[in-house]
């Protein structure tokens, strides 16, 4: 029998200390569960008020399973497209290939390699840690959306897929300015809007290179979707001359009618808007006689890992639209955050995304066992991903090398025991017995650990 190594039974450990360290921060926790809560509860109102909500979801899976199927196609339709209106595409087989070639972007753009880079919101640039690359080679690379530049003043990932600083307090963002400006920030919250609106306008018309994320691109058109709350993506792609946009491979769609079902759920499920206040559009760089748009135009396609598990039995993570809304729900990730995920994409999504994406990584492979499988997760997938199966499968795959001699030997005798009529029997009266004890629970006093218990659980009645 395998037991299992010392690196093994180290990873083992880590996502375990990690989540018992963020449950003892109730600081953490509690802004963890109010903007959950917040973005959650949106969600369930702004779906309520679609007719065909579900009409719209079956379409938006069948969408994104159809794109995820045909990717390559997809992809070369959109490039033609896209080279025909004057942009330039760059594929990147990995996180080296990427940054190398936005690296040499910037360094080849009217500032320089010491450029002003204004940067909007963008999983896949975080994915290949593009600002370090960056700054390394000497550009000042500045986050603009609200909650990146909040994580960026505090040197750390972000803690969710669209709110990534949805961790602080508003307290803690005070400090973090206060530090940042040199001088006081108060914690009233329309005081470090109006910090953050004055120090992040003056790094848009700093900046030589824009680079932004991509939200969908659109095969039909040549064009790029992104879609934002703050005006801040629409700055950084057209102010500066040079507009880098990163796209992780599966971000397509057909037409601009698969768009349209896409738009109209992604905002739903993401923060419970209608639309988001932003939707650009961006089909080619500036043409004559246009007041604005950058000069140069660059979509740098990421697959990162993406090829191999288009081929793979998880083929249907990659239909996810990063809306976020499988974190909202998810019972593990609602009482730690996303850091103890170590992963820039945290969650349910996060705990399939990550392992293949980063197949060869320990850390990354026991991210399934971070889950109750209590299904919440899927249900709340507007893409219809099946994440709990997906999740199941990850840890099946796993389980030959981490299972422990003693788990094995625990799932053995159980499993020996349950085949005989009379230990089932005695194991059902007992179980009996031991509910019945705890039941007595409920009627000691609301304190300590009992009281904790019982607040939340309801008991079901042993037959
Ligand atoms: S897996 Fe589904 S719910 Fe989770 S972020 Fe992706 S699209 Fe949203």
């Amino acid at each position: 029998m395998a037991s299992t190594t010392a690196t093994e039974a180290a990873t083992l450990n880590s996502f375990n200390t990690r989540a018992r360290q963020a449950l003892r921060d109730e600081r953490l926790r509690d802004a963890v569960a109010r903007s959950t809560d917040l973005l959650g509860s949106r969600r369930v109102e702004a779906l309520s008020e679609l007719a065909n909500a579900d009409e719209l979801r079956d379409a938006a899976a069948a969408i994104r399973s159809a794109s995820v199927s045909r990717l390559r196609s997809l992809l070369d339709e959109w490039s033609d497209n896209f080279t025909a209106l004057g942009g330039t595409v760059h594929w990147a087989r990995d996180a080296a290939e990427a940054t190398g070639a936005i690296a040499e972007i910037v360094a080849a753009s009217p500032a320089g390699p010491g450029a002003v880079v204004a940067k909007g919101k963008s999983m896949a640039s975080e994915e290949i840690h593009l600002n370090e690359v960056l700054a390394s080679a000497g550009a000042d690379v500045i986050e603009t959306d609200l909650g990146e530049f909040i994580i960026q003043l505090a040197g750390e990932a972000p803690s969710h897929i669209i709110a990534p600083a949805l961790h602080k307090d508003r307290f803690q963002i005070a400090d973090l300015f206060t530090a940042d400006s040199g001088q006081a920030v108060s914690a009233e919250i329309h005081e470090e809007a109006a910090y953050a609106r004055d120090r992040l306008r003056r790094a848009f018309l700093d900046a030589g290179v824009g680079i932004t994320g991509v939200n969908f691109a659109v095969a039909s058109t040549g064009s790029i979707c992104l879609v934002e709350n703050e005006g801040n993506g629409r700055m950084c792609s057209s102010l500066p001359s040079v507009h880098v946009a990163i796209m992780g491979m599966e971000r397509i769609v057909a037409d601009l009618a698969e768009l349209d079902v896409m738009l109209n759920l992604l905002a739903r499920s993401a923060t419970g808007q209608a639309l988001t206040v932003y939707t650009n559009l961006i089909t080619g760089p500036r043409r004559d006689g246009e007041a604005d748009g950058p000069e140069n135009l660059h979509v740098v396609v990421l697959d990162g890992g993406r090829s191999a598990a288009l081929h793979s039995q998880y083929s249907s993570a990659l239909s996810c639209i990063r809306c976020g809304a499988c974190l909202n729900v998810c019972p593990v990730y609602r009482q730690v955050g996303g850091h103890v995920y170590e992963s820039v994409y945290s969650g349910p999504i996060g705990a399939v995304l990550t392992p293949i994406l980063r197949p060869d990584d320990p850390s990354a492979r026991e991210l399934p066992e971070a889950s109750s499988l209590c299904g919440a997760c899927t249900e709340a997938c507007p893409v219809q991903i099946p994440l709990h199966d997906l999740l199941l499968k990850l840890r099946l795959e796993r389980a030959p090398e981490s299972a422990t001699a003693t788990r094995r030997w625990g799932f053995r005798l159980w499993s020996l025991a349950w085949s005989l009529p009379l230990v089932r029997h005695i194991s059902r009266v007992l179980t009996r017995l031991g509910l019945r004890c705890t039941r007595v629970l409920r009627r000691l006093p609301s304190r300590g650990w009992p009281g904790a218990w019982n607040k939340c659980r309801d008991l079901p009645r042993a037959r």
